[in-house]
């Protein structure tokens, strides 16, 4: 969505649709996430599209939302004296940042949420500047903004074949038959099939189902309690109004689908969870799963495929493609048409997200 809406900002002449397999928009992934904007989080190139991202999330274009999309939270990560190695490595890649990652002392930590089991922290770091994110509003954000650029939308429009002809691309949907020059293939954990059915080279996009689940919070007042973490993601927690969300941070492979949650991942968070908190959580309020879709080497895969350069990569979002969907849309509108990055970029250096990295010919 982020995409379609970068392409009509960024190209007013261009007749964009958005064709959706569903029959609504972020039925899959992107209804499905923890919502956190964490800038200390996943490879060097995706870093550069989170903080693209950041301005537009803390200030978006006029019109596009009624209410701020982030609200403040910290984030902290707990590890044990064998995760040692990955504290001091977590904290050398958030020193650059803005608002430097820190290391706390137990009773900082203590602070910060207070059900941890104090016992067990042999160190702890904070991201202090750290928030929620309203993705149901960001997404609206996305749709208005695209139908107010001229956009369309097809939903219930899944592409089964594109067919080149030279000129541009035939795609069969199953809402009929449609010519357009330029595909922009944005379609998660399905991306390597839409670009099988297209002729297109694959390039290794690995499905991991995730499942989170929502419990009761502790009933007390839990106002500036961290989103916490043990090191590696390996259980978090977060308070949620009155709820408390869970995760084991699973990683499981899957094929493309609708994930479900798997029981056993759900008795093993709380086990974990239990064992790192006071929390004392017996049940379970609802639960989901989602797939976060990772390339080979982790970061998002975005611009024109090498060898069929109308056909045009959106892919392996993995576990960030919220806090980054505005640099990943943007960068896709710059490139899509064989432009340069905007000025947001800064000059970084993008030859990381290029797809053309996956070809040994490229
Ligand atoms: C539990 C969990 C927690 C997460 N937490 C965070 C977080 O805190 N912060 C963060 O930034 N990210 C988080 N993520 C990751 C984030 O949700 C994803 O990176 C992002 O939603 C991916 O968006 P997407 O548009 O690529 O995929 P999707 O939302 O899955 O969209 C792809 C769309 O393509 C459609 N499609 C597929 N094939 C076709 C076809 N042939 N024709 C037409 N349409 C098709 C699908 O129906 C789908 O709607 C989390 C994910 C999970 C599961």
């Amino acid at each position: 969505m982020s995409a379609a809406y970068h392409l009509v900002e960024a190209h007013p002449d261009a007749d964009v649709v958005l064709l959706e397999a569903e029959p609504v928009l972020a039925h899959h992934t992107t209804g499905r996430s923890a919502a956190i904007l964490v800038e200390n989080l996943s490879t060097k190139p995706n870093r550069v599209l989170t903080r693209a991202s950041v301005d537009f999330l803390h200030d978006p274009p006029e019109g596009l939302v009624d209410a701020p999309l982030l609200s403040p939270r910290t984030v902290m990560h707990i590890s044990s004296e064998e995760q040692s190695e990955e504290m001091d490595e977590l904290l050398a890649k958030g020193s650059s940042l803005p608002s430097p990652s820190v290391e706390l002392t137990v009773d900082e930590a203590m602070g910060y949420f207070p059900p941890l089991r104090r016992e067990l922290i042999h160190r702890a770091a904070l991201e202090p500047d750290c928030a929620d994110m309203d993705v149901g509003a960001l997404h609206q954000a996305y749709v208005r903004g695209f139908r107010r650029g001229g956009g369309q939308i097809s939903t219930t429009a899944r592409v089964d074949a594109a067919r080149s002809d030279g000129d541009g691309w035939c795609l069969e949907t199953t809402d009929g038959v449609i010519g357009v020059d330029v595909v922009v293939n944005a379609a998660g954990a399905w991306g390597d099939m839409v670009a099988v059915s297209a002729g297109v080279e694959p390039i290794g996009l690995q499905p991991r189902r995730r499942t989170a689940f929502m419990v009761d919070g502790p009933g007390c007042d839990t106002t500036g309690w961290s989103f916490t973490a043990g090191i590696g993601h390996n259980w978090y927690v977060k308070h949620d109004g009155v709820q408390m969300l869970c995760s084991l941070g699973d990683e499981t492979p899957s094929e493309p689908c609708d994930a479900k949650p798997e029981e056993l991942d759900v008795a093993l968070a709380i086990e974990r969870i239990n064992g790192a908190t006071t929390l004392g959580i017996r049940s379970v309020n609802s639960a989901w799963a989602g797939l976060r879709t990772f390339t080979p080497d982790l970061s998002l895969a975005i611009g024109p495929d090498p060898d069929t350069p109308t056909f045009v990569w959106c892919v392996g979002q993995g576990g960030c493609g919220i806090q980054t969907s505005r640099g990943a849309g943007l960068l896709l509108a710059d490139l899509a048409l064989g432009g340069e990055p905007s000025a947001v970029f800064g000059g970084a250096d993008i030859s990381g997200l290029l797809p053309g990295r996956f070809r040994s010919h490229g």
